[in-house]
């Protein structure tokens, strides 16, 4: 029969993209992490017109693994340390390429029962991980991004609520003005979130920091049932964590909302080690983090927890007549989204994969590594910026000319890959350890390239002249 017949050949594909992807990674090691320019190049031949006639598919991971491999960026391997970013644990891989072949829509639980099932146990070990309010509640959403956004729609639900206006129904317009307290190290995902909430992105009062960016609680202004308080577990530079317990006893006493942005840094509390960290932001009315960072899940997998998820359903529940709900959690009622990917899938597996004691071997290992860098980057005679609290480490290699030589000098060599940054007015380069996979050998490889193409690239008044801008 031929339809049989293609249906044997078509899902042989499977097979074929798993045998490329385990060679990839069996492989990554060996590589540069950033793809060298040929690679970039090449490219091009997946990018003409669409064909007129379709090809078979298993053609189609051929060339896929053949000029897309090469051109990708070894964020899988243990030397990235770019941005904040995890390495995808293999158990949260392979969950992923399971729940794609099935295919399953995690909207409802009736398009899904085994999506909705192991969201909510993902949700529920990740309250506990993080040490939320155990009847705190959310969803799963793409990043950090939209988890700020999540929570942020939840708080203005409130705190307009408690003011007689109905936001979801009515919108902003004519609604008792709100006000937004961030700090002036906040992320700038949360003001994008504040920006598509009608909140305005720059429409804010915004608090100093201190050195480590830590938002300063003296400088608050005065706080009542009308604001929005941002604060951070984890600046994306120095990792540094807001002082949070006075700042929510202030804005429990006043009825503010503090929400949180953890994207990473609230995974401290996972580690005995670490938890002191994270004191007092369980005091906070909603928090938004990433499993696809320092957990180590694949993208995208974001994270949106507020304290009463009722207010959560309120800015997020809509009703249809063909949309049925159960008795149970309708994970789309939580989030922005209605069909949505069975993320919690991956989630799932990867937090079994490690359990309690390996997310917290993980968080600590990764923090280790941090030190060994600020360590051997000291003893080579360069600056570390910041207090090296958790996973994260500013270094400059001297004039911000000479620092930008470097970073661009090292991610063109391969070894390894570091992102530049600006510290409050300072030029320097950021290396975030966030890899399951990053051991101490990685270490100080990339430790050994560092130096030695910091010795190479002198400090030159040239150089200084033309860079420092
Ligand atoms: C990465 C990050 C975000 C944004 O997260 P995405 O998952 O990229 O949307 C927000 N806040 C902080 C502190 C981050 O590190």
């Amino acid at each position: 029969m031929k339809s049989s017949y293609k249906e044997a050949v078509d899902l042989e594909v499977l097979g074929c993209a798993a045998r490329k992807a385990v060679a990839y990674l069996q492989n990554i090691r060996a590589r540069r992490v950033a793809p060298d320019a040929a690679a970039v190049r090449d490219l091009d031949r997946l990018t003409g017109e669409l064909p007129e006639d379709g090809s078979e598919p298993w053609k189609l991971i051929e060339i896929l693994d053949r000029i897309g491999s090469p051109a990708t960026v070894a964020t899988a391997g243990g030397r990235y340390f770019g941005y904040v970013i995890g390495g995808a644990l293999p158990a949260g891989v392979a969950a992923s390429w399971l729940a794609s072949a099935w295919d399953q829509n995690g909207a409802l639980r009736a398009m899904s029962p085994v999506a909705a099932a192991l969201e909510d146990a993902a949700l529920g070990w990740i309250r506990e991980l993080l040490g939320l309010p155990p009847a705190s509640g959310g969803a799963l959403v793409t990043g950090a991004t939209m988890a700020n956004f999540t929570c942020l729609a939840a708080a203005r639900h409130s705190l307009l609520e408690r003011a007689g206006w109905d936001v979801e129904k009515d919108g902003l317009f004519g609604a008792p003005p709100l006000s937004v307290v961030v700090g002036d190290e906040v992320h700038i995902s949360v003001i994008k979130a504040l920006g598509m909430l009608g909140l305005g992105r720059e429409r804010l009062i915004r608090v100093p920091a201190d050195r480590q960016g830590r938002i300063r609680p003296d400088k608050l202004p005065k706080l009542d049932s009308r604001t929005l308080i941002c604060i951070q577990a984890g600046n994306v530079n120095t990792g540094a964590f807001d002082p949070a317990g006075e700042v929510c006893e202030r804005a429990r006493e006043a009825g503010a909302w503090v929400h949180v942005d953890g994207a990473f840094g609230l995974w401290a509390a996972a580690s005995p080690r670490y938890r002191h960290l994270t004191h007092g932001f369980d005091e906070a009315d909603s928090w938004a983090t990433d499993a696809h960072k320092w957990a180590n899940v694949g993208y995208d997998c974001g994270i949106a927890m507020v304290r009463r998820p009722q207010a959560l359903q309120a800015a997020m529940a809509v009703g249809a007549a063909y949309i049925q709900p159960g008795t149970q959690r309708e994970p789309s009622y939580y989030a922005p989204e209605m069909s949505r990917r069975a993320r919690g899938v991956e989630l799932w597996a990867a937090l079994q994969s490690l359990g309690r004691s390996g997310i917290a071997d993980l968080i600590e290992r990764t923090c280790a590594h941090a030190r060994r860098f600020a360590e051997g980057l000291r003893e080579a005679g360069y600056r570390i910026l910041n207090d090296v609290v958790i996973n994260q480490v500013l270094v400059s290699f001297g004039s911000a000319g000479r620092t930008r030589s470097v970073i661009e000098r090292l991610q063109r060599e391969g070894t390894c890959w570091c992102a530049g940054t600006e510290w409050q007015g300072q030029v320097a380069m950021r290396i975030s350890v966030s890899s399951w996979a990053t051991t101490a050998a990685d270490v100080e490889a990339s430790l050994a390239a560092m130096r030695s193409i910091a010795a190479e690239v002198s400090e030159s008044p040239s150089a200084l002249k033309n860079n420092n801008s």
